[in-house]
């Protein structure tokens, strides 16, 4: 869409901008937004057609209407929204040092792929009991992969603004041990639309645990996101990435609809994968961690920066993992 509204902008002539941006006023002040795409093509198509190629002695298109713009115009202020858009977007990627402005994602599916469990990555009556799918990439045949960001021991404002300002979607696997300093932080990357999701209280090695340790690291941390931030998640990640039968039947015992893992991890200063390719795939699912100078060289925005600049180079975009289960 933005390239849409980009286009018929570069087509119009100076005569006609010169119009349209009289037209902008008069809708300014009769207060009138919205419309779609495809009228804003035909409104700046026909104002260029109008305004010939001698705009001064005429009155403009736009001034010919007259303050109460007729309904056929308003639709221009959609184009204008879309190119204030890009614009900010463009101005957002350069001032996060980004080399390419990020893909925008396609729409979501209409209708979710079929998830199932990863070969390999079964535990005994996985599917006869119902448990949640394990897996490290989506079906999906559209060029984009997914973050997911783990654990939440650095909690960087910087990091925040940067994915507001980009609109790059994500989503947070939160450990009790971790985030509990500061409840507040992932409160506000709710509200930014980010769904947090389980990561268990303690981050232990699950497969160690008795089933009932397992559901109370498990379920326990369901409840303390339910009690903070008001939805009890459907999403878990098993610490390291490693569990077995009792890990996903306590997880379903407790609303856990799936379990996905990684394809691959992102640092601050390298890609880790797990095909042998080294290389994305529709649909991955990249895992990164809430991690700051302490743990790396460097921030979450530099680890940001990493993962885009690859992911945008080879022409993904980045999409929300909860639209497409
Ligand atoms: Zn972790």
């Amino acid at each position: 869409m933005p390239e849409a509204g980009r286009r018929a902008r570069a087509q119009a002539s100076g005569t006609a901008q010169a119009g349209a941006r009289t037209a902008r006023a008069a809708r300014r002040r009769a207060g009138i937004r919205g419309g779609i795409a495809m009228l804003a093509l035909t409104a700046i198509g026909s104002g260029c057609v109008q305004g010939g190629a001698d705009g001064g002695a005429d009155p403009a298109p736009g001034r010919r209407s007259g303050a109460a713009a007729p309904p056929a115009e308003t639709p221009l202020s959609y184009a204008d929204r879309l190119h204030a858009e890009r614009t900010a977007k463009v101005a957002a990627a350069r001032r996060w040092g980004l080399k390419k402005v990020p893909l925008t994602p396609p729409a979501p599916p209409a209708s979710k792929p079929p998830i199932s469990t990863r070969e390999g990555f079964e535990v005994d009556g996985h599917e006869e009991l119902g448990l949640p799918p394990v897996f490290t990439t989506v079906p999906t045949r559209q060029k984009v992969v997914f973050l997911t960001i783990d654990d939440g021991a650095e909690k960087d404002p910087d990091f925040l603004r940067m994915m507001s300002e980009l609109k790059v979607p994500y989503t947070a696997f939160l450990s009790d041990y971790v985030i509990n300093d500061d409840y507040a932080y992932f409160r506000k990357m709710r509200d930014r639309g980010v769904v947090l999701n389980n990561h268990t209280l303690h981050h232990p090695y699950l497969p160690g645990l008795s089933y009932r340790r397992q559901r109370h690291e498990i379920c326990g941390m369901q409840q303390v996101i339910r009690e903070q931030y008001g939805k009890r998640p459907t999403l878990f990640r098993p610490p390291f990435g490693n569990y077995n039968r009792d890990t996903l039947i306590a997880a379903k015992s407790c609303g856990v609809k799936y379990a996905p893992l990684w394809a691959e991890e992102v640092f601050v200063d390298h890609w880790e994968y797990r095909e042998w390719d080294r290389d994305l795939h529709p649909g991955d699912i990249v895992l990164s961690h809430f991690r700051g100078r302490g743990d790396w060289k460097g921030t979450m925005p530099d680890m940001v920066r990493r993962f885009l600049n690859k992911v945008t180079d080879k022409g993904y975009a980045v999409a929300r993992l909860e639209d497409y289960l």
